[in-house]
């Protein structure tokens, strides 16, 4: 193989590395990734340099390249840390202390290799060999390169001991992610050993050549059965633009997208990351998503959820809306259809409607307060509002176990369920003995007319309107009284 044809390859698969940082980069959400691009990038030198060095044919222009190349190498160590240690979580060993440790001998690498002719530790001989059919470097490893190789090895066992580690923990298609990451860390470090241990060709690296199988294989690893495969833009507009929480679960339960919206509702998912179980999820561990209606009331607000399975993907996502607005909208749309707002009582069409819905025998009373006009002109409409208020009040605490409503302007109605005339009669009278103790202060009596309901004989309007009648009844004899 020739230098030409080597230098094209690595500028090729410099390429193609320089694309899955693109890709990984829009994609940065996902443990790991940010330096997994860091590392791909580092490469990137790596490569290039290594394969403009091939085309060199001066140890001083090729030297030139090798600090290029070396802006990346020398921070390998430290970029394969830290991508292993985000993506598995593991930092107590990894701890700060370590990844600084880390990242000062890289550092001290970088600024020997760029000062070698000085000291001669990192180098200790530069030479150019032309038995390859090409002219190469040929360099002879100083102590400090041992230590850089030393981290290097060092950074890439913890690697593959830590990426073991989360493979023996995790399962389903998780696991299978984990194996890609892991071949895709191994890849080179099975050339790497074998170019240390002197196989292979004597001055050429081939490690360069696989970081492309090593990109390849993390990038499948890392976004395979990701929602993040979508485009970015699709992914943008569904996750980020819209006010519902958005939760996408993988066919093992473990998470592989939210929303910032999501971490609004349920806090606890700021805590979280992509890959853990959807059960530890405090907010939503206690309710059933998949129910047949589900509307949950999650610290004290309410929620209704759409689940919809992605056969393609393999997903499960969840879209929570936030409805407690509309929810308490609807209570008081209902309040206010269903209930009389001055005197707390139904209003007259969902008394006829809870009557019917009640569907048992009783007694329908109807009240009218007496003279009421006079009321109104003698003490004003304002304080006429009140006393009917009052009267609503009596009536409440006269019938709690019946159903009674404002019938009317200055009318009532209530129904005795499975009371009979007699016993009816004598709850009006309480009602007129409570009132004429002077509840209000001012006298007002009432007239009550009252008639038996059978189901089956006559519908309720047909009761209400006999009712109505023997009210008529009593006003007419005079008021102030009940007839039957
Ligand atoms: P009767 O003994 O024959 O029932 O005489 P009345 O004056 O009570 O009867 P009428 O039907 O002539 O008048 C009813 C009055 O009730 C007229 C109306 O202004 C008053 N009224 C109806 N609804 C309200 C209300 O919501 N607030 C007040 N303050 N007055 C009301
Ligand atoms: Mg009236
Ligand atoms: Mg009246």
């Amino acid at each position: 193989m020739n230098n030409v044809l080597l230098s094209v390859l690595l500028i090729i698969s410099s390429a193609l590395i320089g694309n899955f940082v693109i890709y990984g980069l829009a994609r940065r959400r996902t443990p790991g990734v940010y330096y997994f691009c860091l590392l791909m990038t580092a490469m990137i030198f790596h490569s290039v340099g290594y394969a403009f060095e091939l085309l060199s044919d001066s140890a001083d222009i090729m030297y030139i390249w090798i600090k290029v190349e070396y802006i990346g190498v020398s921070f390998y160590p430290f970029l394969i840390m830290m991508f292993s240690r985000e993506y598995t979580e593991e930092k107590s060993f990894a701890n700060r202390f370590v990844v600084s440790l880390v990242l000062m001998v890289n550092v001290i690498t970088l600024i020997l290799v760029y000062t070698n002719n000085h000291h001669f530790l990192y180098y200790s001989s530069i030479a150019v060999d032309y038995s390859p059919g090409f002219p190469i470097l040929a360099l002879q490893k100083g102590i400090w390169y041992q230590i850089q190789v030393f981290f290097l090895c060092f950074s890439i066992f913890y690697s593959i001991t830590v990426l073991m580690i989360k493979l023996k923990r995790t399962s389903g298609s998780y696991r299978n992610k984990v194996l890609f990451l892991l071949m895709g860390v191994t890849a080179p470090v099975i050339t790497m050993m074998l170019y240390l241990l002197g196989m292979g060709p004597v001055y050429l690296d081939m490690t360069p050549f696989s970081y492309f199988i090593m990109s390849i294989s993390i990038t499948i690893g890392l976004f395979r059965y990701d929602m993040l495969v979508l485009n970015p833009i699709t992914y943008e507009m569904i996750f980020q633009s819209i006010n519902e929480a958005v939760l996408v679960i993988d066919s093992n339960g473990m998470l592989v997208g939210f929303n910032n919206v999501s971490k609004e509702f349920f806090p606890s998912l700021s805590k979280m990351k992509i890959g853990q179980s959807f059960e530890l999820i405090e907010e939503l561990k206690d309710h059933n998503l998949d129910s047949v209606n589900p509307v949950h009331d999650i610290c004290g607000r309410i929620y209704s959820f759409k689940a919809i399975t992605m056969k393609t993907h393999r997903v499960r996502i969840y879209v929570a809306n936030d409805i407690t607005e509309s929810e308490n909208a609807k209570k008081q749309l209902e309040i206010l259809a269903t209930i009389d707002s001055l005197t707390g009582l139904y209003n007259r069409r969902y008394f006829m409607e809870q009557v019917e819905r009640f569907g048992s025998d009783g007694v329908f009373v109807i009240i009218d307060l007496d003279h009421f006009k006079v009321i109104n002109d003698t003490f004003g409409h304002f304080e006429g509002d009140r006393v009917l208020s009052d009267f609503g009040i009596l009536i409440q605490h006269t019938f709690p176990d019946h159903i009674s409503c404002r019938y009317g302007g200055e009318e009532f109605a209530v129904f005795l369920a499975e009371t009979g005339l007699g016993e009816a009669y004598k709850r009006v009278e309480t009602l007129r003995a409570k009132n004429s103790k002077g509840i209000q202060s001012c006298n007002v009596t009432f007239s009550a007319g009252m008639t038996e309901y059978h189901i089956g004989s006559g519908t309720v309007s047909e009761a209400l309107i006999r009712a109505d009648q023997k009210l008529y009844e009593a006003k007419e004899r005079g008021r102030d009284r009940i007839c039957l």
